[in-house]
């Protein structure tokens, strides 16, 4: 064997290594670097506020950690959740989302449905080939990873389907001393996810998911995005989608759709939706956020707004931007209709993780909130809202 033969032979070898460690790196930086805590915008938490946080049930609306290259149940430093920063927050309920596909060059104003980032993102994490080229094998990889850890997590992380499974584990988390669990739901951002086929509502259902966004970054086959090219309404498919979807019992999501997405999906739709991760114009401008028209719109259908905490939805990220745009969204919508909707780890640079949640809870008492005001926003009033409108299971 000539000395060149073997070089080439050993570069055939070591090249796939290489590859592999290689994208395996860039995998964790890109998460990590991706979801950001900005210290400064934190705040100190009184003991009033402490001692009021702990009686809360939390609930959040909105988390992609199931995205990344990363262990749910090992209390980690990146980005800003796993199960063990839940705990430690006393976050008793999250809504886990699914991102199937993002555009190039992301922004809020005008993004094409051509290119994707998540090919790439799939193939540095060795999700499995099948993800490569289906966002429903993408949505059902990432529901997969949820349930998996769910299963190993010794009670810390339950996943529910039902109302009535979800009451079992509330009742579990009120009487288990010594255990605080994270109960979760599956959601998926856009639904881009059924690969343009009506029938994948059905499989979305089958795997577990009980809230999907109609649009995220691009329009796709059943909405128009606020961030798309064309900004459209409902396709003819996703009028079908809708009312596949309430029939089945998933939330229908109107974070990120059109204006005109938004006025069809109201007509389109009889159960009450969410949108589960916003800002409202008044103290934030900005293309994803809620108009007051839309904020009473939303009122009138009895649904759900859950405020994020990062600059996009709050435009400063501090816990009093955050305060500031619950009480904006409680005088227009009705203390009833507004929740929590962080994004942590939706590629977002937040104040706190979900370990220091109770900086919200400080931020809502210095606004002059009362107690059982902040019991609502914090988590009661998104309780409520999933008792009646996860199907009732028995
Ligand atoms: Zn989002």
């Amino acid at each position: 064997m000539t000395l060149l033969r073997r070089l080439f032979i050993g570069l055939a070898i070591a090249l796939p290594v290489v590859a592999v460690v290689f994208f395996f790196i860039v995998a964790r930086v890109v998460g990590a670097r991706m979801n950001r805590i900005d210290e400064s915008k934190a705040i100190v938490v009184s003991e009033r506020a402490r001692a009021l946080h702990q009686t809360l049930r939390v609930a959040d609306l909105h988390n992609d950690i199931l995205l990344w290259d990363r262990d749910l149940l090992q209390m980690g430093t990146a980005g800003h959740t796993d199960v063990s920063r839940l705990v430690e927050g006393n976050v008793a309920f999250e809504v886990f989302s699914t991102v199937t596909k993002t555009p190039k060059g992301q922004n809020y104003e005008r993004n094409s449905a051509e290119s994707d980032n998540i090919t790439l993102l799939a193939i540095a994490s060795r999700w499995p080939r099948r993800t490569w080229d289906s966002r429903l094998a993408r949505a059902i990889y990432q529901s997969d990873k949820l349930e998996h850890a769910a299963a190993i997590s010794e009670g810390r992380l339950i996943v529910v389907h039902t109302a009535a499974e979800l009451r079992k584990a509330l009742e579990f988390r009120a009487g288990t001393p010594g255990i605080k669990p994270v109960i979760g739901i599956l959601n998926t951002e856009g639904l881009q996810a059924i690969d343009g086929t009506l029938a994948n509502v059905d499989t979305l259902f089958a795997h577990g998911f009980r809230m999907a966004g109609l649009a995220h970054f691009f329009d796709n086959e059943v909405a128009g995005s606020a961030h798309g090219e064309g900004k459209g309404g409902l396709t003819a498919l996703g009028r079908q989608v809708v009312q596949r979807m309430q029939s089945l019992g998933i939330i229908v999501d109107l974070a990120h759709v059109s204006p005109a997405g938004f006025d069809e999906a109201l007509a389109a739709t009889t159960r009450p939706v969410v949108v589960s991760h916003t800002g409202v114009q008044a103290t934030c401008a900005g293309p994803r956020n809620l108009t007051d028209a839309q904020l009473r719109a939303l009122a009138a259908r009895d649904a759900l707004i859950g405020i994020g905490f990062w600059d996009g939805a709050v435009c400063d990220a501090s816990p009093h931007a955050i305060a500031k745009a619950i009480r904006h969204a409680v005088n227009i919508a009705g203390l009833r209709h507004v929740a929590l909707g962080s994004d942590w780890d939706g590629a977002t640079t937040v104040a706190f993780g979900a370990d220091q949640v109770a900086q919200v809870t400080e931020a809502l008492l210095q606004a002059g909130f009362t107690d059982d005001e902040i019991r609502a926003v914090m988590g009661e009033n998104a309780l409520r809202f999933m008792m009646e409108n996860l199907p009732p299971g028995t």
